[in-house]
C-alpha cells in the first residue's frame, strides 16, 4: 500500500527485489488445496501461491496489497475482496464500501487454523459458493499470515499440546517476538504495518485466529468477545447484546462453543473468568478504536481438519451477521477532551454469570514417569453443569482526556509510533510546532514505579506506577509534535501517553532515560552550600529543622539531610523523573 511502503526512501526498491526474490520462491511451491488439506497447514511460499493464483483469476474484485515491511524481509501482505471496479486501495474505500471486516491470521502460525479457513473462505466467496446475504459495498480483508518470519520456522513438535497440523510454524516473529503483545510498543515492522492498515481501513469487525491453550474439554470452538465495556457504551453494548448472541445462534452446535476457557483454577468444574486483553493485544489494540473484536480459539487437542471447520463457521457466521445488522451499527468513537477516560482494566471478580458447561472428569492418578499424582482428563467420562464465569472487567484508574499532548521531538521512537497511527486515524490531529513558543498544561513527575525482574518482550516492563501532576506554562520548541485529542484518536492517545496506563509508552520503558540522575554533589561541598542555601530560603529552613526532628538518624549518617536540602535546592535537576509530554490544557 503506497502510503505505507513510502514511509523509507529505499524502501519500495528493496521490496521490489524481495518480491522478485519471492517470486521465484512460490514458483517452486506446491498449489495448496484447502479443501483437500487434512492435517497440514500451507507453507510462506503456498499461501502467497494461493493468493497471487485468486488474485489473478478474480483481479477487479480482489486487491492483494503490500501493508508495509516485516521483520521476515517479505512485505507484509493483505488480499482483499472489494465490490467492483474500485479505486486503488485509498481514504475512499471507507466511503465506496461502508462496511469493512477484517481477518488476522497466523500471529502465532502454530495456530494456523485461520490460515486454511481464510483460503476457504476467499475461494468460497470469489466462486459464488458462498453468497453472503446484505453484502453490497462489503469489503473483506484477509492478512493470510501476520506472522511471516514464524511461519517459515516449521516443525512438527513446538506446539508440545497440540494435535496436529503435520507442520506448523513458530509462536515467535524473526526477532522471537510475540507479535500479540506488540501492537502498542510495535517493536516488530510487522506490528507498525498492520497497525496503520487498521487505523485507517477502520473494519466494524476484527478476528483473531488462534488454538487454545490449557484445560481438555468437549468443546471444539471457544471465542473471546472483546472487552466490550471498554468500547463506547452504544457501540460496545450493541456488540455484546445484539451481535455475539447473532454470531453464536448461527453456529452449528457440533461445535459446542462457549466463551474461552480461562480457567480459575486447574480444571473447569472451578469457574472461568474472561481474559482482558490490553492494548497489547490484536483485539485489545482494536477495542481501543471501538472495533468489535472477536478472537478465535479452537481446542488445541481436536483434530485439525475440525479446527478448521469450526473456524471457518465462526468466520462465516460473524461476516453474516454483521451484515445482517448493518443498518444498526452504532457509531465508534465518543470520546472527548475533557470527559473521563477508563484504563487498566482488570477481571472484575465482584460480579458473574452461570453457564452451561460439559467437562471431562478430572482424575488424579500416578505418573508413570515420576509417581507423583498427575492430572488426566477421562473422555469416557463427561459432566454437565453450571460453573461460574466471571465475564465482566472494570477499571481500575481514570483520568481527564486533555485536549492535546505535546510530544518534544527529542522523543523519536515514541513519534515513530504514534504520529502514524494519529494521522491515520484523524489527518488533522497531527500539527508540528512551527516556532518556539510557550504552553499551557500539566506535566507529570514519576514518584513511584515497580520494574519486572527478567525481559518481557525485549523490555522490562514497569507497573504500580505513580505520579505527581503540576500545572505549569511549558516552553514548546520548533519541531516538537502537537497530537490533538479528537473523538478518533482521544482513547488511543490516552492508552499510550498517560503514564499511569498499562501499556503506556512510559510503561514499556521507552522513557526510561528521564529516570537517571545525570548530576550529583559531593557531600564535603555540599555540606557548606547546603547551609548557605539553607540561610537564603527561610522558609524551606523551618521545613527542613521540621523534617530533621522525623530523622533521628540524621545525626549519625547527615547524607540523609543533605540529600533532602539537594532535592529542594535549584542544584537538583528539573529534568529528572519528568515525564516529558505536556497535557494540554
Ligand atoms: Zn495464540
Amino acid at each position: 500500500m503506497g502510503h505505507v511502503a513510502s514511509a523509507h526512501p529505499h524502501q519500495s526498491q528493496i521490496i521490489g527485489f524481495l518480491l522478485f526474490f519471492f517470486f521465484s520462491f512460490g514458483l517452486k511451491a506446491q498449489p495448496f488445496d484447502p479443501f483437500s488439506a487434512g492435517n497440514t497447514t500451507p507453507t510462506y511460499a503456498q499461501i502467497v501461491g494461493f493468493y497471487d493464483k485468486l488474485h489473478q483469476q478474480y483481479p477487479t474484485i480482489t486487491r492483494w496489497e503490500t501493508l508495509g515491511p516485516s521483520d521476515a524481509g517479505f512485505p507484509l501482505r493483505v488480499f482483499l475482496i472489494v465490490p467492483p471496479l474500485q479505486e486503488p486501495l485509498g481514504k475512499e474505500l471507507s466511503n465506496l464500501s461502508p462496511i469493512r471486516v477484517l481477518i488476522n491470521n497466523g500471529i502465532h502460525p502454530g495456530e494456523p487454523e485461520g490460515i486454511n479457513a481464510s483460503m476457504r473462505l476467499a475461494q468460497n466467496v470469489l466462486t459464488g459458493r458462498l453468497k453472503w446475504k446484505n453484502g453490497e459495498r462489503f469489503s473483506l480483508a484477509i492478512v493470510p499470515v501476520y506472522n511471516i518470519g514464524g511461519s517459515l520456522n516449521r516443525s512438527a513438535h513446538s506446539r508440545a499440546n497440540q494435535n496436529g497440523p503435520a507442520e506448523y510454524g513458530f509462536r515467535g516473529n524473526s526477532k522471537n517476538l510475540d507479535l500479540n503483545r506488540d501492537f502498542i510498543k510495535q517493536d516488530s515492522r510487522e506490528a507498525q504495518s498492520l497497525t496503520r492498515f487498521i487505523a485507517y481501513f477502520k473494519p466494524q469487525l476484527f478476528f483473531d485466529t488462534h488454538t487454545s491453550n490449557g484445560a481438555d474439554y468437549p468443546a471444539t470452538l471457544t471465542y473471546i468477545e472483546t472487552q466490550w465495556n471498554k468500547m463506547n457504551s452504544q457501540r460496545g453494548t450493541w456488540m455484546h447484546e445484539s451481535l455475539t448472541p447473532a454470531i453464536l445462534r448461527k453456529i452449528p452446535s457440533k461445535y459446542g462453543t462457549v466463551p474461552y476457557v480461562n480457567t480459575l483454577q486447574e480444571t473447569p468444574d472451578s469457574g472461568i473468568t474472561c481474559f482482558v486483553e490490553g492494548p497489547r493485544f490484536a483485539t485489545g489494540f482494536t477495542s481501543v478504536l471501538d472495533i468489535p473484536g472477536y478472537t478465535i480459539e479452537t481446542h488445541m487437542l481436536k483434530p485439525f481438519e475440525d479446527r478448521v471447520n469450526a473456524t471457518y463457521a465462526f468466520l462465516e457466521a460473524g461476516i453474516q451477521a454483521l451484515l445482517d445488522q448493518r443498518d444498526s451499527i452504532p457509531s465508534p468513537h465518543q470520546l472527548r477532551p475533557k470527559q473521563h477516560f477508563l484504563f487498566n482494566w482488570t477481571v472484575d471478580y465482584r460480579k458473574k454469570e452461570e453457564l452451561k458447561f460439559t467437562g471431562y472428569e478430572a482424575e488424579m492418578i500416578p505418573s508413570e514417569l515420576s509417581g507423583a499424582p498427575r492430572l488426566r482428563y477421562n473422555r469416557s467420562k463427561t459432566w454437565t453443569q453450571k460453573i461460574s464465569n466471571y465475564a465482566y472487567a472494570h477499571a481500575t484508574d481514570s483520568d481527564l482526556v486533555p485536549s492535546g499532548f505535546v510530544i518534544p521531538v527529542a522523543w523519536n521512537e515514541v513519534l515513530e509510533r504514534i504520529v502514524p497511527l494519529a494521522q491515520a486515524l484523524d489527518s488533522s490531529s497531527v500539527k508540528w510546532i512551527q516556532k518556539d513558543t510557550v504552553m499551557l498544561g500539566k506535566m507529570a513527575r514519576i514518584v513511584d514505579f515497580q520494574t519486572g525482574k527478567s525481559p518481557y518482550e525485549g523490555h522490562y516492563l514497569h507497573s504500580k506506577i505513580s505520579v505527581q501532576w503540576n500545572i505549569q506554562t511549558q516552553s514548546v520548541r520548533a519541531g516538537d509534535c502537537f497530537i490533538k485529542c479528537t473523538a478518533s484518536t482521544a482513547r488511543l492517545l490516552m492508552e499510550t501517553l498517560h503514564p499511569r496506563a498499562n501499556d503506556s509508552y512510559f510503561a514499556w520503558g521507552f522513557f526510561d532515560p528521564i529516570l537517571q540522575q545525570k548530576e550529583y554533589f559531593s557531600d564535603y561541598v555540599f555540606e557548606d552550600l547546603a547551609v548557605a542555601w539553607l540561610k537564603e530560603h527561610p522558609s524551606l529552613k523551618s521545613e527542613f529543622e521540621a523534617e530533621k526532628l522525623k530523622h533521628p538518624e540524621w545525626v549519625k549518617d547527615g547524607s540523609g539531610a543533605l540529600w533532602w536540602v539537594y532535592s529542594h535546592s535549584s542544584y537538583y535537576e528539573k529534568t529528572h523523573k519528568l515525564y516529558p509530554v505536556l497535557f494540554v490544557d
